[in-house]
């Protein structure tokens, strides 16, 4: 008898891959996962949770595990100017006051997502080098000569996604003209740093930010300066922690007891693009920051693309063969605009926490009422949208 569930290729095995391959077998699918690097997760630093993914992650069953191995970011967090002076409270809550926010490491939000999945589903060592389509299959081709066919293509493989060109015309990423520093340092090296609570400083130019990651025991760090070089996208450059300590001297007198206490650092420039018209072409489509790499000024990178997997994920669980196509039409026409919003909303949010308006009175009261819509943002629930669109499929 013919298989009758969806089969899912997803390329990219970074937290956008895993995430919707967790939730697409939770919807009864058949995934197999494949991923570039030999192993999963070692890179990177901390990334920030909110309660648009939290409420995702937990309806696949990983609330537990967030609450246990990320930390819970508390409401003594704040804004304040570069010199410490207090300007306002972070939201960390949506509206109905449910505090879901987290830092977590990324290399366990990683762990986490793919100790879940079946590990004959996961093909690590897979560098996705083609994609073609016939009829009713898609294949992808690798560089180790491998090849994979299945009904539906999920193309997570990052800002430099090797699968975009199949779907949009080519394009460039946008720098910004910054870079950020980021690390992260135990705490009991910095025993006087709160560790439930993300802290912001703002200056001309410049910020910098911290949150507690694995229950407050390390603490993430990142320090945003302007750029005028382009640098390559990387996540794993390093940076010179005498340079980072440059940057921010004669801040707050906390950031430079931290900054005195790091030995190493890495650099990530700060590139995103612009919106694409479109993520799907027949039974490819886009996912993550594949389809939409922001900056890191909302926090969102993660948290949109848990939300484009549950989406995703909802939408494909009820469609088949004949519907596979329109279901990846009906996902993108509901994720677009609220990324591209998203998208939007962390340039202008970066501009303020630059200070690039001089009147640093009204900046404050931008950011004060900035809560708003951030409570707007953490609200969303992409499944019963995703649920009435998978029915008009059917
Ligand atoms: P990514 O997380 O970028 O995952 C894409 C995955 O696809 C990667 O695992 C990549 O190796 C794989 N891939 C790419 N091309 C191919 C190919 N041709 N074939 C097969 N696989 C491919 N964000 C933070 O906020 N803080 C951090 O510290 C941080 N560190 C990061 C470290 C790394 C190594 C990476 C890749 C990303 C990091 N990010 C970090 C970014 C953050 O994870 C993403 O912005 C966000 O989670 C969206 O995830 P994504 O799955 O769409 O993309």
């Amino acid at each position: 008898m013919a298989e009758k569930r969806l089969s899912v290729v997803v390329v990219g095995g970074g937290i956008g891959g895993l995430f919707a391959a967790n939730a697409l077998i939770a919807r009864g699918l058949r995934v197999s996962v494949f991923e570039q690097a030999p192993s999963l997760g070692e890179v990177g630093a901390g990334v920030f949770l909110t309660p648009n993914s939290v409420r995702q992650l937990q309806r696949v069953g990983f609330g537990p595990a967030v609450e246990s191995r990320g930390a819970r970011v508390g409401p003594h967090s704040r804004y304040f100017r570069h010199d410490g002076t207090p300007i306002a409270p972070v939201q960390v809550t949506d509206s109905s006051g449910w505090n879901a926010t987290f830092g977590m490491h990324r290399a366990d939000l990683v762990e986490m997502l793919a100790a879940a999945l079946p590990p004959q589903a996961v093909h690590t060592g897979h560098r996705c080098i083609g994609f073609e389509q016939a009829g009713e299959v898609a294949r992808v081709r690798f560089a180790n000569g491998a090849t994979a066919e299945a009904d539906v293509v999920i193309a997570a493989d990052g800002i430099h996604s090797e699968l975009r060109q199949h779907v949009a015309p080519p394009s460039r990423s946008v720098f910004h003209g910054s870079v950020a520093y980021r690390g992260v340092i135990e705490h009991q090296r910095i025993a006087h740093w709160p560790a439930a609570s993300w802290l912001m400083w703002l200056g001309k130019g410049k910020h910098f930010l911290t949150f507690p990651l694995r229950a407050g025991g390390l603490i993430n760090y990142v320090g945003f300066v302007p750029a005028d070089e382009e640098m390559k996208e990387s996540w794993s450059a390093p940076g010179d922690p005498d340079v980072l300590r440059r940057e921010f001297a004669g801040w707050d007198p906390r950031i430079e007891t931290l900054l005195s206490r790091i030995e190493a650092t890495f650099r990530w420039a700060l590139y995103d693009r612009e919106p694409l018209q479109g993520w799907s072409r027949g039974r490819l489509t886009l996912l993550g920051d594949a389809a939409h790499p922001m900056l890191p000024h909302l926090g969102q990178g993660a948290n949109q693309s848990i939300e484009d997997g549950m989406a995703l994920a909802t939408i494909l669980g009820r469609a088949d063969r004949n519907t596979a196509v329109a279901a990846l039409l009906a996902y993108e026409g509901l994720r677009r605009e609220r990324v591209a919003a998203v998208q939007r909303g962390a340039r202008e949010n970066g501009l303020r926490y630059d200070s690039a308006n001089p009147d640093l009175g009204v900046r404050d009261a931008e950011i004060a009422a900035h809560a708003a819509f951030r409570r707007r943002l953490y609200d969303h629930d992409v499944v019963p949208e995703a649920e009435a669109a998978a029915l008009a499929l059917a």
